[in-house]
């Protein structure tokens, strides 16, 4: 278990906004959370809720707005010479959800796989380039065979490998997946989330793993943050968010997964979340710490009762 002190990636209060025309769109607003050392963060929330453009401001896809990312003590968005981009762009990586448009169709596999492995001289010679491809193959359950073919060979899942081995050719230390299973049948997501679990404990990665339900987020990651409309409304560990909710999106997030009893199934009552359900004329909500740990959006009134029903 990772050390709960170490923190590899520190997000500050960061705002990505986004101009369009007239309206501007609060993409994030004011986001502020910790991911340890080692550990699996993971980021959950309806589609458009500001999931995406959290991993892809953190990776510095974005200049952002406003706030900090400070990735293993540095800022990532501070003034930065191209030796030192080149250096964060090799220790963050990132697996997207659709495997197949992320990958060059007219690339080789073993040529998609090499990319990072040649923009940062990785590999002395071509031996040793293509010793180091087949390894990485090996190593997401594929095999030397693979490395001559094209991405529309493979299957949805075979492509998230390729996917995961091209993110760990460059040896990260963080690794951002944007619903990296979310395109795949049922029967292939254990798989792939298997897969990304033996590697972490490996390799010692630590990892951002974004969905937009809860089903498998919570047995792979060690605490969670539910997002929603840009901002992080609940941050727990993962039983504790499971066993006590308390903001009533996340109790609606947790109606909505199925589980494979029928009895269940048939009860089973979906909460509806009403935003309007709080009062926040006269105060903006804060993240607060209700129990050790577990951070909840809320006025002070909310606060306060949260406390009585959960202490
Ligand atoms: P999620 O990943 O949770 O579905 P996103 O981070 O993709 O959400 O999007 C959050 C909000 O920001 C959405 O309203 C989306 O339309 C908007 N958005 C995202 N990227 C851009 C962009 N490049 N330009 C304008 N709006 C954007
Ligand atoms: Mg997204």
């Amino acid at each position: 278990m990772s050390n709960k002190a170490d923190k590899l990636v520190e997000v500050k209060n960061l705002k990505q906004y986004f101009s369009t025309g007239k309206t501007t769109v609060k993409a994030i607003d004011d986001v502020t959370f910790d991911i340890y050392r080692g550990e699996t963060f993971g980021l959950v929330g309806e589609s458009g809720s500001g999931k995406s453009t959290t991993g892809r401001a953190i990776i510095r896809l974005y200049n952002a707005t406003d706030g900090q990312v400070i990735f293993d003590g540095e800022d990532v968005h501070g003034k930065k010479n191209r030796k030192e981009l080149k250096k964060f762009n090799r220790r963050m990586q990132m697996i997207f959800q659709d495997p197949y448009a992320s990958l060059n169709p007219r690339m080789k596999v073993a040529d998609i796989i090499a990319e990072g492995i040649d923009i940062h001289g990785l590999a002395r010679n071509k031996e040793e380039r293509m010793k180091m491809v087949y390894d990485l193959l090996e190593t997401v359950g594929l095999n030397k065979e693979h490395a001559n073919r094209f991405p529309h060979e493979f299957s949805g899942g075979q492509r998230q490998r390729i996917g995961i081995a091209r993110a760990l050719a460059v040896q990260p230390d963080f690794i951002i997946a944007d619903e990296p299973i979310s395109a795949l049948d049922v029967s292939i997501q254990a798989q792939v989330v298997n897969l990304m679990r033996k590697l972490q404990q490996e390799k010692g990665l630590t990892y951002l793993f974004i969905a937009h339900d809860l089903s498998m987020v919570k047995y792979i990651s060690d605490r969670i943050g539910v997002m929603y409309h840009g901002k992080i409304v609940e941050l727990a560990d993962s039983d504790e968010l499971y066993n006590h909710p308390m903001h009533p999106y996340t109790k609606s997030l947790l109606s909505a997964i199925p589980l494979p009893d029928p009895d269940y199934e048939r009860n089973r009552k979906r909460i509806v979340y009403d935003p309007s359900q709080h009062d926040y004329t006269n105060e903006e909500p804060k993240l607060r710490e209700v129990r050790p740990g577990h951070f909840v959006l809320c006025s002070e009134a909310e606060f306060k009762n949260y406390q009585q029903l959960y202490k």
